[in-house]
């Protein structure tokens, strides 16, 4: 999954960067209001972790621009410590989730995975599919129960495709959620972790859509 995080303090902003790549997100970071604007515009992101307080251009002027525009990924403000009105505007605005200023990056990686699992329809953290269950907490896959070992980026690959159930997921967009922006991508790359998940987790779970992509479960009923 990849999140942009905007925030122009530069301690903060390396924190989060730091904290979110731990947990294996693909981070971008934008310092200023104009950059993130853009980045948000140009670039398909899971969620975004949106500062306030922003040089060039406030984060609420950039959220409305963002909504005005019809992008829907959801979006995490950060406010300053008891600002209740800065809550309201930013939800008014349309951000779906916010954190008081000082936080716990537990407290906003968890909230982000939240946000990330209800924009796709699943409530809960776990996924489900036949034998295949994805505990998106835990960052565990089991089939029949068993755990399966998975490097970071074959459960990434496979944590996304379980987002999204039963639709294919084309290459390109996987490299687009994977990686982050200054990463040297390689579409070569996504072929060798499918086929080592598809070794390890057996085959037919993973299906190749011609022309489309990867999917993960039967197709999707309209
Ligand atoms: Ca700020």
């Amino acid at each position: 999954m990849r999140v942009l995080v905007v925030e122009d303090a530069p301690a903060l902003a390396t924190q989060l960067h730091a904290a979110l790549v731990a947990a294996d997100f693909a981070v971008d970071t934008a310092h200023d209001g104009e950059e993130a604007l853009f980045l948000g515009q140009t670039e398909p992101y899971d969620a975004v972790v949106l500062d306030l307080g922003l040089p060039k251009l406030d984060g609420l002027s950039v959220l409305r621009r963002w909504r005005a525009e019809g992008h829907t990924m959801p979006v995490l403000i950060l406010t300053a410590r008891g600002g209740w009105t800065e809550k309201v505007d930013g939800l008014n605005a349309g951000a779906d989730d916010y954190l008081g200023k000082p936080f716990a990056t537990a407290e906003l990686i968890a909230r982000l995975k939240a946000l990330i699992r209800r924009a796709h329809g699943h409530a809960g953290p776990r996924i489900v599919c036949g034998r295949l269950h994805i505990d998106t907490v835990a960052k565990e896959a089991t089939i029949d129960g068993a755990a399966v070992r998975l490097t970071a980026l074959e459960y990434n690959l496979l944590a996304y495709l379980a987002h999204h159930l039963g639709q294919p997921v084309s290459k390109t967009e996987l490299t687009e959620h994977l990686y982050a922006q200054d990463f040297d991508r390689d579409s070569n790359t996504l072929e060798v972790i499918v086929a080592r998940l598809r070794r390890k987790l057996g085959e037919g779970l993973i299906e190749t859509i011609r022309g489309q992509g990867y999917r993960l479960g039967a197709p999707a009923t309209q």
